[in-house]
This record gives C-alpha cells, sequence and structure tokens, in this order.
C-alpha cells in the first residue's frame, strides 16, 4: 500500500505555480485560497473544494499510473 498523502495540492490556473494545503488540517470554508505565486485568488476553500479534490484525485491518478503503468481493463 502506498505511503497516505496528507497533502492536497493542485497547479495555479494563472501562472502554474503549486498551491498545496495540509489535508490533516484544511482550511476552514470561508478562508480565501490563494496562490502564492502570483496573488491569484480562487475564491474560498467552501467554494472551490470540490474542484480542489477533483484536481488532486487526477494528480494522485497521474502519479499511479507513472509508478505502476496503465491499469488493465
Ligand atoms: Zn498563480
Amino acid at each position: 500500500m502506498a505511503k497516505k498523502r496528507n497533502r492536497i495540492t493542485f497547479q495555479c490556473t494563472e501562472c502554474g505555480h503549486p498551491v498545496g494545503m495540509s489535508e490533516l488540517n484544511p482550511p476552514k470554508d470561508d478562508e480565501v485560497i490563494s496562490c502564492h505565486g502570483c496573488g491569484h485568488e480562487f475564491g474560498t476553500y467552501g467554494e472551490v473544494k470540490g474542484a480542489v479534490i477533483e484536481m488532486a484525485r487526477d494528480e494522485i491518478d497521474t502519479v499511479i499510473e507513472q509508478t505502476f503503468g496503465k491499469r488493465p481493463g
């Protein structure tokens, strides 16, 4: 079993800078998520949570694919 990831990360849609947050200590729903690279504001965590988790899930799938190769079927 792979090591559990405790961080949610995604790329800034404006500048590609990685934006990360701890899954164990997630931001509050009314906390504004912003990029440390360009300062772009994505909205509150409550607003972007669904999209962020989607993106993080995509990234995990990519990592799994790169590590183990494409799953059959
Ligand atoms: Zn940015």
